[in-house]
């Protein structure tokens, strides 16, 4: 009998945990034939990247090899292009070669995680920095030295109090997390810069909500978050939502724009729309429309509820090989 063909569409924790969850169904000696398709070949623990911004953390230690991870998953890294589900097959991008590739499946997972969305919200496209990746996260450090070094020479003190305002848009957890690493991170340096006074560094964090992490934390925690932000000299504007964005100002809704702040612009949030339907992949309302071949983890993330994780797992595996796990 051929071995089920399992293609998981990305290489961040969803998609990892399952292949490696399918693994041990490989080890146990189920014939199932694993792939992975990621852009990168590494895994990037994203809580973490918050400290790689305030180079609390290297920038390595952010990251595991997906090869060491998973030892019996054939790894393709590639741009996925595509999904035809009539003929079961993703297409893949060319790499160094400039021939595409095609992956047949029986059963396709799809954990393409989610992308930054500034739709919406004019000049934020233009202005903003996202903060989701790797790769992200050192734009922003790198932006935040140039920043402190032009800021150092200038001698118009509001365009330096300008420069020096630094806005993050979105109270969860990575909003949260790089305002306050940012705050660490521009207070500790500013130090060295004898010429910047040290009043002219601002924090600003905009959040609709009425204290920051209130959706991912209980509220007793969520209040103290927001009260320790606030004691490390953060200023929070809550209650309020980015609504503008310009190269020297920032709008947040119920107020104008002050052109004598809010320089830089993190957006942190973590928004629809997912790239499902740039793939070809049938959705409604941006989710995925599954069929018994196609599968899709909400989110399974460390800190999401377990369930979640766990249902797809045995759901995927029951499909597979008509258990959940424990193969016969
Ligand atoms: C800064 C930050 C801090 C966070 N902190 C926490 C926290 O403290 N606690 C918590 O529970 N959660 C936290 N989260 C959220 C958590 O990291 C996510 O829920 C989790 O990463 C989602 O995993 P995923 O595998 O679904 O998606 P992702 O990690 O986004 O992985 C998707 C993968 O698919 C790849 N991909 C997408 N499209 C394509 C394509 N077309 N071709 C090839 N590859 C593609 C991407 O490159 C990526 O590797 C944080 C997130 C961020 C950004």
């Amino acid at each position: 009998m051929r071995p089920a063909r399992v293609v998981v569409l990305g290489g961040g924790s969803d998609g990892v945990y399952t292949a490696l969850r399918l693994e041990r169904l490989v080890a146990k000696g189920a014939p199932v034939d694993v792939s992975l398709v990621n852009r990168e070949n590494y895994l990037v623990f994203q809580p973490m990247l918050a400290e790689v911004v305030a180079r609390d953390v290297r920038l390595l230690d952010t990251v595991s090899p997906v090869r060491q991870l998973l030892r019996r998953t054939r790894l393709f890294v590639r741009e996925i292009e595509g999904v035809d589900l009539d003929r079961r097959v993703v297409m893949l991008a060319a790499g160094l070669s400039p021939r595409k590739q095609e992956l047949a499946f029986d059963h396709l997972v799809v954990a393409l995680g989610s992308v930054t969305d500034f739709r919406g919200v004019p000049g934020l496209p233009e202005h903003a920095l996202p903060f989701k990746t790797l790769a992200d996260a050192v734009r922003i450090r790198n932006h935040v030295i140039h920043v402190l070094e032009q800021s150092s020479v200038e001698l118009d003190p509001d365009l330096r109090r300008t420069m020096l305002t630094f806005v993050v848009a979105g109270g969860g957890f990575s909003g949260t997390e790089v305002a306050a690493a940012l705050n660490d991170f521009v207070r500790r340096a500013v130090r060295d810069y004898r010429s910047i006074p040290q009043d002219d560094v601002r924090i600003i964090l905009v959040h609709g909500g009425t204290s920051v992490l209130e959706r991912e934390l209980a509220s007793r925690l969520a209040t103290y978050a927001t009260t320790a932000l606030a004691e490390q000299g953060i200023e929070l504007r809550l209650g309020e939502r980015l609504v503008a964005a310009s190269p020297r100002s920032a709008g947040a809704v119920g107020r104008a724009a002050d052109p004598d702040s809010h320089a830089h612009l993190k957006r942190a949030v973590l928004a629809e729309p997912r790239p499902l339907e740039q793939l070809g992949l049938p959705t409604a309302r941006v989710r995925l429309q599954c069929e018994a071949t196609c599968w899709a983890p909400e989110d399974m993330s460390p800190g999401a509820p377990e369930h979640g994780q766990v249902e797809l797992h045995r759901a995927l595996l029951r499909a597979i090989c008509g258990s959940d796990g424990s193969v016969t």
